[in-house]
C-alpha cells in the first residue's frame, strides 16, 4: 500500500495522524557502485559506452522525483562495471550496509549496480547483511545517456521499494523493470534486452509501477537474520572456480583450478550437473583430497539434484539444488569459512 493511500485510509477512518508523522518521509540511503546505470556514451543512440562514468550526487540528481518518497543521501562505495565486481568491494559494501542498517534513522537501502554480477552481489548481501530492512539492487541496461534510458525509473521504483514498510524481512531484493525479484531467484537471461532478469524458478516476490508497490510473497530460502553466515572479522574470502561442461571434455581445467589454490570447485555441468567420464573422475580425484565439488547446471534454469545420473555418495559430490553455478560459487564460498563437512554443505545448498 502507498504512504499516499495510507494516509488517505486513516484519515477516512478518522484517525488522527499527527502533522510529524505524516511529513516524514522514510530515510534511504543510496550506496552507489557503478555500472551502466551510471555509465555515459557520447551521443544517445550508440551501443558502445563505459560503466561507471556518473557520481552518486548526479544519479540522486537525475531523479528528483524521488525525493517524493524519501529523503535520501548517496555514497559512493565504487565506480565500476560490474563485471570488475571483486572481493575488496563486496566486504565493504556489506559492512557499510551492515553499518548503516543499524542506525535507528535508516529505514532502507538502495544499491545502484551494473547488471552483469547483479545477481552474484544481491544474493551475497542476502546471506550477510543482518537486517530485516529493505536492501533493493538496482541497474539498468542502458546508460543514462541513451535514448529511453531506464535506469532513472529503475532507480525512483527502487527508492519506492526500499522505502516501503512491507518489503521489510523479504531478503535482500533486486528491482529492475516494474519486477521485485529475490536476490537468490533472479538471473540476467539477455545479454542487451531492457527486460533481461528473470527468476525462473521462485518467481517475482512482486511488482512496482511508478512506485506503486504490490507484493506476493516472502523469501524463498533463509536470508539475513536467518542466515547463518557472517562476515565479522572476516577478511578474505576462499577461491572457488567454476569450470564449464562441454561436449569432449577432459579433467586439465579442473586440475588447473585446484593447482591455482581453489577449495572449492562449480561444475557448470550439462543438464542435471552432468559431465563426462573423464571430468567426473578428475572432480572426484579432486573431492578426495578435500576440495569441495559442487555438480550445477549450465542449463538457465531447473534443479540439480544428488544421484540421479551421478552417485554424489560414491564421489563425494554436493549438488547445487537450484542455485545456478555463479550463485553456487558465492554460497559455497561463504560455506567454507565454516565448514568443510559435506552433508553440511549440501544441507546449505537444500536451506539457501
Ligand atoms: N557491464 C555493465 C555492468 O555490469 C552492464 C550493465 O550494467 O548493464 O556494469
Amino acid at each position: 500500500m502507498t504512504r499516499a493511500l495510507r494516509l488517505s485510509l486513516a484519515l477516512a477512518a478518522g484517525l488522527a495522524v499527527p502533522a510529524s508523522a505524516a511529513d516524514k518521509l522514510p530515510s534511504v540511503v543510496v550506496l552507489a557502485t557503478g555500472g551502466t546505470i551510471a555509465g555515459a556514451a557520447s551521443t544517445d543512440v550508440q551501443a558502445g559506452y563505459t560503466s561507471g562514468q556518473v557520481g552518486v550526487d548526479q544519479l540522486l540528481a537525475a531523479v528528483p522525483q524521488a525525493k517524493k518518497l524519501a529523503s535520501m543521501r548517496g555514497e559512493q562505495i565504487s565506480n565500476i562495471g560490474s563485471q570488475d565486481m571483486n572481493d575488496e568491494v563486496w566486504l565493504k559494501l556489506a559492512k557499510r550496509i551492515n553499518e548503516l542498517v543499524a542506525m535507528p534513522d535508516v529505514d532502507g537501502i538502495v544499491i545502484t549496480h551494473g547488471t552483469d554480477t547483479i545477481e552474484e552481489t544481491g544474493y551475497f548481501l542476502n546471506l550477510v547483511v543482518k537486517s530485516r530492512k529493505p536492501v533493493v539492487l538496482t541497474a539498468a541496461m542502458r546508460p543514462s545517456t541513451a535514448l529511453s534510458a531506464d535506469g532513472p525509473l529503475n532507480f525512483f521504483n527502487a527508492v519506492a521499494v526500499a522505502a516501503n514498510k512491507d518489503a521489510a524481512g523479504r531478503g535482500v531484493l533486486v528491482v529492475v523493470n516494474d519486477w521485485i525479484h529475490g536476490a537468490s531467484s533472479l538471473t540476467k537471461a539477455s545479454t542487451t534486452a531492457v527486460q533481461t532478469f528473470l527468476s525462473p524458478l521462485r518467481g517475482l516476490v512482486g511488482t512496482v509501477a511508478y512506485g506503486e508497490c504490490e507484493f506476493y510473497r516472502g523469501p524463498v530460502g533463509k536470508n539475513t537474520v536467518d542466515s547463518e553466515f557472517s562476515l565479522e572479522g572476516v577478511t578474505a574470502l576462499p577461491r572457488v572456480d567454476i569450470v564449464m561442461a562441454h561436449e569432449n571434455m577432459d579433467g586439465v581445467l579442473i586440475a588447473a583450478a585446484a593447482a591455482a589454490g581453489a577449495k572449492g570447485i562449480v561444475i557448470a555441468g550439462v543438464g542435471n550437473g552432468n559431465m563426462t567420464k573423464p571430468a567426473l573422475d578428475a572432480l572426484a580425484a579432486q573431492a578426495k583430497k578435500g576440495i569441495v565439488c559442487v555438480r550445477s547446471s549450465r542449463v538457465a534454469t531447473g534443479r540439480v539434484g544428488r544421484k540421479v545420473e551421478v552417485d554424489d555418495d560414491a564421489l563425494g559430490l554436493v549438488a547445487s539444488d537450484d542455485l545456478n553455478p555463479q550463485k553456487a560459487r558465492v554460497l559455497l564460498r561463504l560455506a567454507l569459512l565454516k565448514t568443510r563437512s559435506l552433508s553440511d554443505i549440501q544441507r546449505l545448498f537444500v536451506e539457501y
